[in-house]
């Protein structure tokens, strides 16, 4: 194994790295399984037991459980804030096992209960699930909601939310908002999920662990690729570039692929740039862990959840008029990326009767009230254009002065974004000339808007939508000025990734452990469920098992 260059050990060691864009100066796995090793002489300018690349959930988890077991602990995020996704999620914790909460209401349940869920053959978040994550995550939930509680995670026991997902039973506990929210970093002001990752932070930073943020991972630093532990990572720091030592493990927790639009398309080719990514754009899934352990000969797992078509692989817009707008985010204003970044926080609670869904070429597609796999089918579908052969492109929804009136809306910013997410105009082809947007690559012919209204308003009129079904009550768009507001589906959870086993582990294609490597959250593969419970039983896992071996 190589030696650390700052401990005064040899080092003219054989070492790999293996990048995060799959191009670098070091030896890289082929195409063909051949890798080339190149002798390189690491520089580590920082060395701990336990690095975690990511600060998201499942790295804190991944962090604290390390911390616990005497561990020193680096964690790196290329963001400018700890928490990825977990910051802006709605802090609902799926997490049974017959915790005090769930007694509290009543509720029985068990190890072996969850485990029946989450394999159950009748229900798709479940059949194709890996029994043995399974087994683990069940036989872990109880003990690791109790542990959040012991690290100082305030859930509110009024309430268990569910049944949920495959579960039968309700499982789902909220946490708490951050108490002293510090308003400049308030993101999203309804959610909780601020209380988790703050609370877990202030774990990793009581507890003597570092967070390096504005630190992006593009290398696993591995013995060779193809043996050998993995030694340690090498960041982009902006201004530099530091090479990380981890002499007892490596977790990957960079939080799934879905930023990543050729990863992504692998699983489903029709998932083209235009569509962006629920919690965008606070954090990335950039699948930076994904493609480096891939580049070492790591195997992804149960890639069929990506597109199993249950639950939240895509979305309905349900907030309208901004790049960035989702059906359960609103933006806080204050937030400190709105200005920058976020630019809109949408028009809500959306009555889809009040308006229609255009393709870029300004026809209707499908039931506007619809939201199912059919209605994303449609919205995903390609119409032929000669440069867009995959993906559906920009949907716009339209509607006139009555729709905002009915709504209460007020379409200006920094509820909606002129710059080329919502336009208006005083007649219907002038709204659609004005169209323009990055993922619009020719303007909505005006005619073909016109009509797709005329006729929508005739269907007003007759009491029927003949072409797709709409039910009543329907109305017309008639009255100026008129509006279109970027309503394109969102992706959401990445729910295929890495393999691991139940230490949390990383496996190659030959089904072999890679030493020193591990991953956790999203950005792992072999278990179908939403969000942060597994994401904190597998992060807590592997910083224990790197640290502990148990
Ligand atoms: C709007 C929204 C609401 C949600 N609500 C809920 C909910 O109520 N309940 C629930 O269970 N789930 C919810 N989720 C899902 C949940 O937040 C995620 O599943 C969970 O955060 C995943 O944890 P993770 O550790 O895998 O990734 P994350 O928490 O996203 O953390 C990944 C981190 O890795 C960092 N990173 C990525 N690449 C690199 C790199 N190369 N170098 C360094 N750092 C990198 C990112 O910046 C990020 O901080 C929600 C998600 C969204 C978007």
């Amino acid at each position: 194994m190589a030696k650390n260059k700052n401990d005064g050990l040899n080092r003219r060691d054989f070492l790999t790295k293996a990048t995060a864009t799959g191009v670098g100066t070091a030896a890289l796995t082929s195409a063909s399984g051949q890798t080339s090793a190149q002798e390189t002489d690491i520089h580590w300018d920082l060395t701990a037991d336990f690095v975690s690349i990511g600060a998201g959930v499942s790295g804190l988890a991944g962090g604290i459980s390390a911390l616990e077991h005497g561990a020193s602990v680096i964690l790196v995020d290329e963001n400018t804030d700890i928490g990825g996704h977990g910051m802006i999620s709605g802090g609902n914790v799926h997490l049974g096992g017959g915790h005090s909460i769930q007694r509290k209401h009543g509720i029985e349940d068990s190890a072996d209960k969850i485990y029946d869920d989450w394999i159950r053959p009748d229900h798709p978040l479940a059949r194709y699930n890996d029994r043995d994550l399974v087994r683990v995550f069940a036989d872990e939930n109880l003990s690791t909601f109790n542990w959040l509680v012991d690290n100082g995670v305030d859930f509110d026991d009024e309430q268990v939310i569910g049944p949920q997902m495959a579960s039968t039973i309700p499982r789902q506990v909220r946490v708490r908002p951050w108490p002293n929210r510090d308003e400049r970093y308030i993101y999203v002001p309804t959610r909780g999920g601020d209380g988790l990752v703050r609370a877990l932070e202030k774990k990793v930073r009581d507890g003597g662990g570092t967070i390096l943020l504005r630190h992006r991972m593009t290398e696993i630093i591995r013995e060779t690729p193809n043996s050998g532990r993995v030694l340690g990572i090498t960041v982009d720091a902006g201004d530099k570039t530091l090479n990380i030592r981890a002499t007892k493990g490596v977790l990957i927790a960079t939080g799934g692929h879905s930023n990543n639009v050729n990863l992504r398309r692998v699983f489903d080719a029709r998932l083209t740039e235009e569509y962006f990514v629920s919690g965008d754009p606070y954090s990335r899934k950039s699948g930076d862990g994904e493609i480096a352990a891939m580049a070492l000969g790591a195997s992804l797992w149960g890639t069929s959840a990506q597109t199993n078509e249950a639950e939240r692989c895509l979305r309905k817009a349900g907030t309208i008029g901004g790049e960035f707008c989702e059906s359960s985010l609103h933006w806080h204003p204050d937030s400190p990326i709105f200005d920058e970044k976020v630019r809109a926080s949408g028009l809500t609670n959306i009555n889809w009767a009040n308006l229609i869904l255009v393709t870029q070429d300004g026809v209707r597609f499908y039931d506007e009230t619809a939201n199912d796999y059919d209605f994303m089918a449609a919205a995903l579908a390609s119409r032929g254009e000669p440069n867009k052969r995959n993906g559906g492109g920009p949907i716009w929804a339209i509607f006139d002065a009555d729709a905002v009136a009915r709504q209460g809306w007020n379409p200006t910013p920094p509820n909606v974004d002129p710059n080329g997410y919502f336009f208006s105009a005083d007649t219907i082809p002038e709204l659609a000339s004005k169209i323009e947007n990055p993922h619009q690559p020719k303007p909505m012919p005006g005619d073909v808007l016109e009509n797709s209204v005329t006729r929508f308003n005739s269907f007003v009129d007759t009491g029927i939508d003949a072409d797709f079904g709409k039910p009543q009550p329907m109305y017309k768009i008639q009255t100026p000025p008129f509006y279109a507001a970027w309503s394109t589906p969102t992706i959401h959870d990445s729910y295929t990734g890495l393999r691991i086993n139940t230490s949390s582990q990383v496996i190659n294609m030959h089904g072999e452990v890679i030493e020193g490597l591990y991953a956790a959250g999203e950005c792992q593969g072999g278990f179908n469920q939403h969000g942060l419970g597994r994401s904190i039983v597998f992060g807590r896992i592997a910083g224990r098992h790197a640290t502990a071996n148990t």
